[in-house]
């Protein structure tokens, strides 16, 4: 991925990709008390955490669902950290051969934790592999070569996995039956982002009001890395621009600043919808066109972008591609070509 170009189209969506943050671990909340919202999600794990551990068992394998910055990793954490079991942490892009995965399930502890990230991106081999080690806690394994090449199982200690995407429809149905519990993670409502901001500008030692707060959550995007990312950037204009305190005024001139409106929407989300209303009479257009038209790589759009876009009702993902609707025009003020009404589909 063409990542110097992200970084210059979006300030805030560059988290969908796994670059480090350093910043986000100090963040990150170490029990599911501290996990803001998604009640039922913590409620139920809470439930099979206890019971896993009465056991003295591993817990069923965990699949997690959601948009980037949602929590996954998070939540993966604080699993671990609720078993009181170690966790290993890789992504499926990072296992590249057999004994990748091998190397880890043979050296895993006893109902430790192994999280994989972007897990509908495993090789279809390795995904094999899994399927084994999920049921059985076993993997096969060839030694030798050639007609002398023999397959032997070996066993591996109980583990629990984690799997966690954005595309929960590119996983394979073998993979994800073998899952005992699917946790879909939902965009955040404001006042929880209220609550992970109040949280974050503790933690981070920086004053801000209760309508700074508001304001933030509301241009979060429903999403609590940029609801975080977003307040570093005010602490530092706050501290820079005025006297260190984040305020209504220093909110507003901010968001100004890095281009982000009140309900979160950046320069390119307002792109991608004026393309598909002046290029593609407000669609249906597939994705792979629209993020050429928009120059952003097809991962971004589809992850970051369009799901928002989604949420807020500007755009709708149709079997014949995507299509805006009438709020988006709206949005843009731009008269909608009654014309083409019908026959292009563009929904009022
Ligand atoms: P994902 O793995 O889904 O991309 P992460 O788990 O890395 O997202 O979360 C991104 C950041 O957002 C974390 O550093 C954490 O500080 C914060 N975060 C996510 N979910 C919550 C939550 N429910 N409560 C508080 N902070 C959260």
């Amino acid at each position: 991925m063409d990542t110097d170009h992200f970084e210059e189209t979006s300030l805030l969506s560059s988290s969908f990709q796994q670059e480090t943050d350093l910043n986000e671990n100090i963040l990150r909340p170490k029990a599911l008390t501290d996990f803001q919202g998604q009640q039922r999600i913590k409620d139920n794990l809470s439930v099979f955490i206890t019971a896993a551990k009465e056991r003295s068992d591993a817990l069923d394998h965990v699949f997690l669902i959601g948009p980037p910055g949602l929590g996954k990793t998070t939540l993966a954490s604080i699993i671990a950290n609720e078993m009181g079991s170690e966790i290993r942490m890789t992504s499926a892009p990072a296992l590249e051969k057999p004994k990748d995965l091998a190397g880890i399930l043979t050296n895993i502890t006893e109902n430790s934790i192994f999280f994989i990230d972007e897990i509908h991106r495993m090789r279809p081999a390795l995904e094999e592999m899994l399927y084994i080690a999920m049921e059985d806690y076993e993997i096969d394994w060839i030694i030798g070569q050639g007609p002398a090449a023999r397959t032997i199982r070996i066993p591996i200690p109980r583990f629990t996995l984690i799997g966690a995407t954005t595309k929960a429809g590119q996983v394979s149905s073998p993979l994800y039956s073998r899952f005992g519990i699917t946790c879909r993670i939902e965009f955040y409502k404001e006042e929880e982002l209220a609550r992970i901001i109040r949280r974050s500008a503790a933690i981070l030692e920086t004053e801000i009001t209760d309508d700074a707060i508001t304001l933030l959550s509301q241009s979060a995007r429903g999403t609590p890395r940029i609801a975080n990312r977003l307040l570093r950037r005010l602490r530092d204009y706050a501290s820079v621009l005025g006297n260190g305190i984040i305020d209504e005024k220093i909110v507003h001139m901010s968001m100004e600043r890095l281009g982000i409106d009140a309900q979160g929407l950046e320069q390119q989300d307002r792109n991608i919808l004026r393309t598909i209303i002046e290029f593609y009479d407000g669609g249906p257009v597939g994705a792979e066109t629209l993020a050429i038209s928009v120059g952003e790589a097809i991962e971004s759009l589809e992850d970051f972008y369009e799901p928002y876009l989604i949420q807020k009702g500007y755009l709708k993902r149709t079997p014949r591609g995507r299509m805006v609707t009438s709020l988006a025009y709206q949005l843009l003020q731009i008269e909608p070509n009654r014309s083409m009404d019908g026959n292009q589909g563009i929904l009022f």
